[in-house]
């Protein structure tokens, strides 16, 4: 009987398995194709300065714009990390986002565009000098891009980090430190890495108003951030009440669904009039 329920079990584990691996290669096929038809595209999400209500920037968010099934950028950056797609991908995102800063601005409308990095292409050889290329050949300002690490891609050598953001730095490109308070910051290092922001991460931010600890862990983040001298974003702000409260608490900037989801480009720039007007 045991030994019955076993091999059952051992049968469900690889049909699970299995089916994993069919879905993660599923996706793979789907992403090359993407990339080699231009079926990406980026949505932006409005962050506002929360003492004016003005528009401060827009973190750029890959989609897959192909005709399949929705799936967003948590479950494919992953696989195409993996399959060794990031960096063409990565190289996409920053182009679009340089594109479309450019083009908003040719329509009169000045939007910092935040880019997110994955860990890979983070260390990848040449991200920076990548980096600078795009952007000259873009002609656009530098400090109107602004690229966002976790702290996974920074804390594991720190002083090649320390490095490579300096070279990204130099170029007028401004850096945040993506999803802070969920990994392993040291910090002692975190003082030494040159950062111009500081996200605080959703998991806390969503459960202002709901559970004391997370409240606790969202002030102590930002009280250490502006004692860094580092602008602090709250993101994942889902309610008036999370606003109000992180606000209270001397955090810079606001990100989340109650002030606007991920938009495409256009629909990005029909809320700026509507803001203004
Ligand atoms: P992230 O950089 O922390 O981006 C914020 C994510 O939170 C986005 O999910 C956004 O849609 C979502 N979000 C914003 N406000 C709220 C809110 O109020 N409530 C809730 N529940 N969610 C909110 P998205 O677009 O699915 O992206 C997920 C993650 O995928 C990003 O997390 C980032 O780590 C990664 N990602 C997205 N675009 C790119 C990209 O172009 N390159 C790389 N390497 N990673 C990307
Ligand atoms: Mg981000
Ligand atoms: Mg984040
Ligand atoms: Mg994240």
């Amino acid at each position: 009987q045991a030994k019955q329920s076993g091999r059952a079990n051992f049968q469900v584990y690889c049909d699970e398995f299995n089916q994993r691996a069919d879905e993660a290669y599923l996706l793979e096929a789907r992403l090359k194709q993407a990339l080699k038809h231009g079926r990406l595209s980026l949505h932006y999400q409005p962050v506002i300065d929360m003492d004016s209500g003005m528009l401060t920037g827009a973190e750029a968010l890959v989609r897959l714009a192909d005709d399949g099934q929705a799936v967003g950028p948590q479950a494919f950056i992953p696989v195409a990390e993996a399959a060794g797609l990031i960096g063409e991908l990565g190289e996409w995102v920053v182009r679009e986002a340089c594109r479309q800063h450019d083009a908003w601005l040719a329509a009169g409308l000045k939007v910092s565009i935040a880019i997110n990095v994955s860990p890979l292409q983070f260390r990848e050889k040449g991200f920076a000098e990548k980096m600078k290329r795009i952007i000259l050949d873009a002609q656009i300002e530098p400090s109107f891009i602004q690229i966002e690490v976790t702290e996974s891609a920074v804390m594991e050598n720190i002083d090649e980090a320390i490095a490579i953001l300096n070279r990204i730095k130099s170029l007028g490109v401004k850096v945040a430190l993506d999803d802070f308070g969920t990994g392993y910051s040291s910090l002692s290092h975190l003082s030494s890495l040159p950062l111009d922001k500081l996200k605080v991460d959703q998991s806390f931010v969503r459960r202002i108003g709901c559970d004391h600890s997370s409240q606790l862990v969202t002030e102590a983040i930002i009280a250490l951030g502006r004692s860094l001298k580092l602008e602090i974003i709250g993101e994942g702000i889902e309610s008036e009440d999370a606003f109000l409260y992180l606000k209270e608490h001397g955090c810079n900037h606001a990100q989340g669904y109650w002030l606007s989801r991920p938009l495409p480009a256009d629909q990005f720039a029909e809320w700026c009039t509507q803001q203004i007007s």
